[in-house]
């Protein structure tokens, strides 16, 4: 009956997005999740064609040149991008779609997403979100250097989010980001088939 909403997650590496995803998917099994496509090598716990797809360089800069990405970036010495088709899909069946992207990603969704929702996930502090790339145990002492030193960057970006959960604890953030994503869904705009309806209805025979 209402149209699709998109739920746009950013975040530094490390700040507990894909954690909260996964929260999220489980409760809402109706959810779409945005499979992207990426150039980087798949970490131990990953699946090909489940948490990413994972592409050589060349596969990469086909799907590129062909128009195949909603988006795409260079993120942290690699290259993400959402297919497109996927998308049109999901939202074609009537589907919610969460996306997990950069903060550049999300700036180019802000331009063809228009009833999307942008919430950007936010560590308790520099400190904190290395503690938790170290813990997490899959990234090199290089690649930790590498995210760390893009986090600043992207924590400014966090000022044109529409809306900022702070991953503190993670019940409570999960609490903050669920509410969100149900306040997306009663946008008036995705909304007006219901209006149609309900008025179309009390025009209708009453069969008393
Ligand atoms: P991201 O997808 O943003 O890179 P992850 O979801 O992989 O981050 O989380 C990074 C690490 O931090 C994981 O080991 C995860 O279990 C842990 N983590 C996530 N949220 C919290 C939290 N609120 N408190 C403590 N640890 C957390
Ligand atoms: P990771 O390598 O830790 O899985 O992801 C690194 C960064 O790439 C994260 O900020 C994540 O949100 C981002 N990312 C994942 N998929 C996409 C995508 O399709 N497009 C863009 N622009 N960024 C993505």
């Amino acid at each position: 009956m209402r149209l699709g909403t998109a739920l746009v997650l950013s975040a530094p590496s490390g700040a507990g997005k894909t954690t909260l995803v996964k929260k999220l998917l489980k409760e809402f099994p109706n959810f779409g999740f945005s499979i992207s496509c990426t150039t980087r090598t798949p970490r131990p716990n990953e699946t090909d064609g489940k948490d990413y797809h994972f592409l050589t360089k060349q596969q990469f800069d086909e799907q590129r040149i062909q128009g195949k990405f909603a988006e795409w970036a260079a993120v942290h010495g690699n290259f993400y991008g959402t297919p497109l088709e996927p998308l049109q899909t999901l939202f074609g069946q009537g589907h919610d779609v969460l996306l997990d992207v950069d903060v550049q990603g999300a700036a180019q969704l802000r331009n063809t997403l228009p009833h999307a929702s942008f919430v950007f996930i936010m560590p308790p502090s520099m400190k904190e979100l290395e503690r938790r790339l170290r813990s997490r145990g899959t990234d090199s002492d290089e690649d930790i250097a590498k995210r760390m030193h893009n986090a600043s960057q992207e924590i400014a970006c966090a000022r044109w989010f529409d809306a900022v959960v702070l991953n503190d604890r993670l019940d409570k953030a999960y609490d903050e980001l669920r509410s969100l994503y149900l306040a997306a869904t009663c946008k008036t705009a995705l909304n007006r088939n219901l209006i149609d309806h309900i008025l179309l209805e009390d025009t209708l025979p009453s069969h008393s």
